[in-house]
């Protein structure tokens, strides 16, 4: 069997006096499509910007690709932030948030080409052509010149998903893309996704609340509470028979 591209292994965090992980574990194999579920809180997002090295760990291990995220010192803190170590790492994961989260002084062409030429020394014209492939491909290329400030809420996530492609990541990270859109621009960007999964074997870990996405998407659905995974498994054995009194109560107040 092939070796997991992302283990997570017994990792905590606190904010403050509030524990958000609590030894969490958890492995995802490549190509793998994964839906986070659960209420509001329970730390889904905190895992997707722990990945993505925006926040750190307190204790546990993360390794991607069996290479550890964060060096760990000698007496088993974390390690002074190692910048060249992490950028490297940070190369195999791309992440769209809530809210878009685009440069707003820059036009979309340069939101997407900003990041292979400054962290990979891809030449400009280089840049430029795979952007417009990317840009094409989530049906943006018209707008290449547009600035952010022109363009709708669907618009922009797909503006936002095509920047964090293009890096190349084998890891895709989606934080909650379609909860801050217009409920008529919700399925533009949820239709990108669905061909993104289609025709990629790239692993991708989905924070949503839409609960018909992630049936239709996920291969695999882990339901959170507090930090830890009560529940897991196949999309329609946790949406329709949902063994944990926690998540039948989740399910029947959000579906
Ligand atoms: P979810 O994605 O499941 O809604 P989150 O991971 O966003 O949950 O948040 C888990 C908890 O951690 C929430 O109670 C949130 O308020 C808290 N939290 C998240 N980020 C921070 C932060 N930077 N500082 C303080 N508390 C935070």
């Amino acid at each position: 069997m092939a070796a997991p591209i992302i283990e997570i292994e017994s990792i905590s965090k606190s904010f403050g006096a509030f524990q958000v992980l609590d030894q969490l574990s958890m492995q995802v194999m490549p190509g793998e499509k994964l839906a986070l579920i659960g209420p509001s809180g329970s730390g889904k997002t905190t895992i997707l910007r722990i990945l993505m090295t925006l926040e750190r760990i307190d204790g546990g291990h993360i390794r991607i690709e069996g290479e550890e995220l964060y060096h760990m010192s000698k007496n088993g803190g974390l390690a002074p932030a190692d910048e060249k170590h992490l950028t490297k790492m940070r190369q195999k994961i791309g992440m769209v948030f809530q809210l878009f989260n685009l440069f707003p002084h820059m036009s979309v062409l340069d939101n997407v080409t900003l990041a292979p030429i400054l962290t990979k020394g891809v030449s400009r014209a280089d840049a430029r052509k795979r952007a417009m492939e990317l840009l094409d491909m989530v049906g943006m290329s018209a707008k290449a010149d547009a600035m952010p400030s022109q363009l709708s809420g669907g618009q922009k996530q797909r503006v936002a998903i095509a920047r964090a492609l293009a890096l190349s990541p084998k890891i895709m990270l989606f934080d909650e893309v379609t909860s801050a859109l217009d409920p008529e621009l919700v399925e533009e960007v949820l239709n990108v996704m669905r061909k993104l999964a289609a025709e990629t074997d790239m692993t991708m870990l989905l924070v949503t609340h839409e609960m018909g996405f992630a049936h239709d998407f996920a291969d695999r659905v882990l339901f959170f509470d507090r930090g830890r995974i009560v529940e897991e498994g196949k999309p329609d054995d946790i949406f329709r028979h949902p063994k944990q009194e926690r998540t039948q109560t989740f399910l029947r107040k959000i579906i």
